[in-house]
């Protein structure tokens, strides 16, 4: 079965002024997928964004969206997809119905298709609440709803959960995951790699304008290799055990006095969990836990990009 793009970027390069923004950027997302787009700040995704809806011209390069040509066609492309950010687009003053029935107006779509939306976003309840007395989690369904009425092959979200509490964030996570099952492509940028990691079929990091990595979550992680790591019993010090997993694992380790534990990432492959607990054992020192687990995503953007910061 050939792969269908839903986007598809080749050489996408952006100069503003002496800033290289986009030095070739090559995407490929394909269809029904949700591509987390994650990197360091600075490091192109809101103008590769940018770009790939529309709001601003590429210096080189060619993109397709949604089988449209981004330069030749960029209408084309605006038809197919949707926008949404983190600052809702919707009015106040309105009640939800109002909001979505005046954009479904709008885009000569019939009332019950804004019902529809209503409903599927669990907003049916409260749709004749003004949209100011809506929660931020409620303000944000309502505009991923807006940007979903004309149903759009390709939803840009940009940082959707940002500020948002646990249950929201939720809610907003299963609305996304529930489009690509219906076959919408999201290309998703966040701050938070833990929701990458469960929405994203695969990951583009990018830095410094390039794709520098990309794959599913777990390939990402399997690029790092593994995460060795001891808690200690009682209150001696954790320099010991830190000589061990340097030794083991050959990369510096991290400590956490509060929490008593010394971990370490490590490509080894031959580095197995009754080793680390017998070498740890044979230095003479006691541990009440240990374990040997797939890293984190941050601890994957933390290594690839060899920054600290936001991911977003
Ligand atoms: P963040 O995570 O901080 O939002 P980003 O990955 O989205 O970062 P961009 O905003 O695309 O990165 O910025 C890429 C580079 O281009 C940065 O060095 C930025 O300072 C620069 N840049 C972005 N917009 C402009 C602009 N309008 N004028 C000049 N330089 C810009």
């Amino acid at each position: 079965m050939t792969t269908t793009y839903a986007v598809l970027s080749e050489g996408l390069e952006k100069r503003y002024g002496e800033v290289r923004a986009l030095r070739g950027l090559d995407l490929a997302v394909p269809e029904g997928t949700v591509c987390g787009l994650l990197g360091p700040n600075g490091a192109g995704k809101t103008t590769a964004v940018r770009i790939l809806t529309t709001l601003l011209a590429p210096d080189a390069g060619s993109a397709r969206i949604a089988g449209h040509d981004l330069v030749r066609d960029p209408a084309g492309v605006r038809r197919r997809i949707a926008v949404t950010g983190q600052y809702a687009s919707v009015d106040g003053d309105l009640t939800g119905a109002e909001n979505l029935r005046l954009f479904a107006r709008l885009l000569r779509l019939p009332r019950s298709r804004a019902d529809e939306l209503l409903e599927e976003f669990g907003l049916a309840g409260a749709a004749d609440r003004l949209a100011r007395t809506y929660s931020g989690g409620m303000l944000r369904r309502l505009d991923l709803a807006a940007g979903l009425l004309a149903r759009p092959s390709v939803l840009f979200l940009d940082e959707p959960t940002t500020g948002l509490d646990p249950r929201s964030r939720n809610a907003i996570r299963d609305a996304v995951r529930g489009l690509a099952e219906r076959g919408t492509t999201v290309v998703l940028t966040t701050q938070y790699l833990e929701e990458a990691d469960r929405l994203a079929d695969d990951i583009v990091l990018v830095e410094d304008g390039r794709a520098a990595h990309c794959g599913t979550p777990a390939e990402l992680k399997a690029l790092v290799g593994s995460r060795a790591e001891v808690v200690l019993a009682g209150a001696g010090p954790l320099g010991p055990a830190a000589a061990v997993l340097d030794r083991l694992t050959g990369s510096a380790p991290d400590l956490d006095a509060e929490r008593r534990t010394v971990g370490a990432i490590t490509a080894d492959p031959t580095l197995t969990l009754p080793r680390l607990v017998r070498e740890i054992d044979a230095a003479g020192i006691h541990i009440v836990d240990a374990s040997l687990r797939p890293p984190t995503l941050d601890e994957v953007f933390l290594r690839l990009t060899g920054r600290k910061g936001t991911a977003a």
